[in-house]
């Protein structure tokens, strides 16, 4: 397996890095205090072609692999994980399944304008009853002459609400199996459609200048063709989906690791007690080389998995085990970045305190730690 990054990963790294270090770098700590969604940042990204690296260049996207979809959302993250967040979401959770599954005139009209960072797609699969079990899905779409009326309650749907949002992917119950068991599909909800409500955004401990909503459904009508994919492929569709926004969670698990040693690093070379920096303590320098492993280690398991993807080959066990080991080890490096600060840590104006309220949502996001050691198990 080539390891080995190409000139035009390296280009997209620099491009991404230069990006967040002067546009978003500045004000993050600000956005974050104020939990506002960066929509005119979120818009330079998408002039930059960064939100649409991932998809078909004929729908105006980039046309990269997953192994630069893995660069990018990690330098995202490096910086800040709300940014890394939205377009992790955008890409993987609103604008894949059209990608993948969606008709050639749901393709010209959504997934196009998501490719060339016009619009913001969201995906609800999340349910106040239907966590990690996804399965245990409430909403209901009936089909009625040429609409599907939906009706339920979708929590906690990143970028629903945004400016920008055009629409949301929902999981929905559509019939019974021949086995008895729900039908679930997917089906495509645009913003503004009368009978869906966008709630007030949450407020939440990280990931504060990201957009995270409840979104209801009361006799929403949406026209049949809004169908994605086969009628009943929703459960497949989303696992699939959700392999690739492990992936995406998983980069977003080392670039926080990454940001929070390089943070520390720096700290610790400058801070000065007794006498000397306290780098040059042996239980400081312990801290910082156990980080630097352990994203070396995260690092090696998204390109895996990245490259398993790009190959076409089953990537599910891979990116699940990305996804499990560098959000364990990004709450890890936060909590040993937060030490290294000492008092200057715990402070809200701290950097390293924003990394540490925003790593902890990397372990529950898109499958929890728990149902993670799950969809390994089963495939050990
Ligand atoms: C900021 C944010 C953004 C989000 N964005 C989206 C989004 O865009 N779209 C979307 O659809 N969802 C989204 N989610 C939802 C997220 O995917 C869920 O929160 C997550 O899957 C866990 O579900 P839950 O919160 O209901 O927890 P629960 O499923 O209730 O889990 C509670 C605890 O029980 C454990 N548990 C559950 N079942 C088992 C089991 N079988 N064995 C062992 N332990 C178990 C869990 O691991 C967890 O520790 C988002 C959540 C947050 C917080």
């Amino acid at each position: 397996m080539n390891l080995d990054l190409t000139e035009q990963h390296l280009a997209l790294r620099q491009l991404v890095r230069d990006f967040m270090e002067k546009e978003f770098a500045p004000v993050a700590q600000e956005f974050d205090d104020r939990e506002e969604f960066p929509v005119d940042i979120v818009k330079r990204m998408g002039q930059l072609g960064i939100l649409g690296i991932a998809f078909p260049e004929e729908y105006g996207g980039g046309g990269y692999d997953a192994v630069s979809y893995v660069i990018t959302i990690e330098e995202i993250s490096r910086v800040d994980s709300s940014m890394g967040i939205t377009v992790e979401a955008d890409v993987t959770l609103g604008g894949a399944p059209l990608n993948h599954y969606g008709t050639e005139e749901q393709k010209r009209i959504w997934l196009a304008p998501l490719a060339k960072g016009q619009m913001l797609g969201a995906f609800g699969l999340t349910e106040p009853e239907a966590g990690s079990d996804s399965g245990a899905t409430r909403t209901t779409a009936v089909l009625h002459g040429d609409e599907w009326v939906i009706n339920g309650t979708k929590c906690f749907i990143t970028n629903s609400g945004t400016p920008m949002t055009g629409f949301v992917n929902i999981t929905a119950v559509t019939g019974k199996r021949a086995d008895g068991k729900k039908e679930i599909s997917t089906i495509l909800v645009p913003s503004g459609t009368p009978g869906f409500t966008v709630s007030k955004k949450y407020r939440k401990m990280g990931w504060r200048a990201s957009d995270t909503r409840e979104l209801s459904f009361a006799d929403c009508r949406v026209p049949k063709g809004n169908l994605v994919g086969r009628q009943g492929a929703g459960l497949r569709q989303f696992l699939e989906t959700l392999d690739e926004g492990r992936l995406g969670v998983a980069a977003m698990g080392v670039g926080l690791a990454q940001g929070a040693l390089e943070m520390s690093l720096s700290y610790a070379k400058q801070r000065v007690q007794f006498g000397r920096p306290i780098f040059e303590y042996q239980e400081i320098q312990s801290k910082l080389v156990n980080m630097a492993i352990n994203i070396e280690a995260g690092r090696l398991l998204c390109l895996k998995a990245a490259l398993l993807k790009d190959r076409g080959v089953p990537y599910t066990k891979e990116a699940a085990m990305a996804k499990m080991f560098t959000s364990e080890h990004a709450v890890l490096a936060a909590s040993e970045g937060v030490q290294i600060h000492g008092g200057l840590g715990l402070m809200d104006d701290s950097p390293i305190s924003r990394f540490y309220r925003d790593a902890k949502f990397l372990a529950i996001g898109e499958g929890t730690t728990e149902i993670q050691k799950m969809v390994i198990a089963r495939r050990l």
